[in-house]
C-alpha cells in the first residue's frame, strides 16, 4: 500500500488501463483525507477531465449543493471516483476498466478509513456494494460491511435529467449527515 504523496504520483502518471490513452487529466479525488464519509461517483466527465477535480461541473454544483442542504462541508468529506480518467463520450467504464483502477481506490480507502461510504449513482453501487444494485428501490438503505456503513444515492446526474427524483436524494443526504453526527458523538 502507498501513502498519499507515493499514490497520488502513481495516479498521476498511471496507463494501467485504455483510458489513459483520451484523458487530459487524471482525477485522483478530493476532500479531507480523514474524512468520516467519503462519496464515490462512477467516473470524470469533461469538465472534471479538463480540471482534475471531481464534480466540478453542473453534476458537481448539484452535488454541493445536496451537501449544502444536508450540513456537509464539501471540504471535510472525501470525494472520489471509481475510475480516474475520463471514459470517451461519458460512456459506463468497462469491467475491465474499473478492475484496473479500483486497487488506486482501494488505497485510498485504507488511508482515509471511512465510517461511511456513498456511492453516486448505479455503476459505483454496482461495483462497490453489489453487482445488481437497483439504484431506484435500494438508494438509502444501509449495508455494514467490515465495520463501515454504505449505502448508495441517485447520481447528480441522474437527477438533472429527472428533477422528480431531487426529494428523496435530499432524504437521503439528511439521513446520512445525521448517520455521519451520531457516529461521530459516539466516537467523542
Ligand atoms: S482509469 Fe485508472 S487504471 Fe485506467 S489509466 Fe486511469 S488511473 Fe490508470
Amino acid at each position: 500500500m502507498y501513502g498519499w504523496d507515493e499514490l497520488e504520483q502513481a495516479c498521476l502518471s498511471c496507463r494501467k488501463c485504455g483510458l489513459c490513452e483520451g484523458r487530459t487529466k487524471v482525477v485522483f479525488g478530493c476532500g479531507d483525507r480523514n474524512a468520516d464519509v467519503l462519496f464515490i461517483g462512477e467516473g470524470p466527465g469533461r469538465d472534471e477531465d479538463a480540471s482534475g477535480i471531481p464534480f466540478v461541473g453542473r453534476a458537481g454544483k448539484l452535488l454541493d449543493d445536496l451537501l449544502l442542504a444536508a450540513g456537509f462541508e464539501r471540504d471535510k468529506v472525501y470525494i472520489a471516483n471509481i475510475v480516474k480518467c475520463r471514459p470517451p463520450q461519458n460512456r459506463d467504464p468497462f469491467p475491465e476498466e474499473r478492475e484496473a483502477c479500483l486497487a488506486w481506490l482501494r488505497n485510498q480507502v485504507s488511508l482515509i478509513r471511512p465510517k461511511i461510504i456513498v456511492c453516486l449513482g448505479r455503476i459505483a453501487a454496482g461495483v462497490i456494494l453489489h453487482e445488481d444494485y437497483r439504484i431506484s428501490q435500494e438508494h438509502g438503505q444501509w449495508i455494514d460491511r467490515a465495520g463501515v456503513r454504505m449505502t448508495a444515492v441517485y447520481h447528480p446526474a441522474a437527477l438533472l435529467r429527472n428533477p422528480s427524483l431531487k426529494g428523496a436524494a435530499l432524504t437521503d443526504f439528511l439521513k446520512i449527515k445525521e448517520e455521519a453526527d451520531a457516529l461521530a458523538s459516539k466516537q467523542a
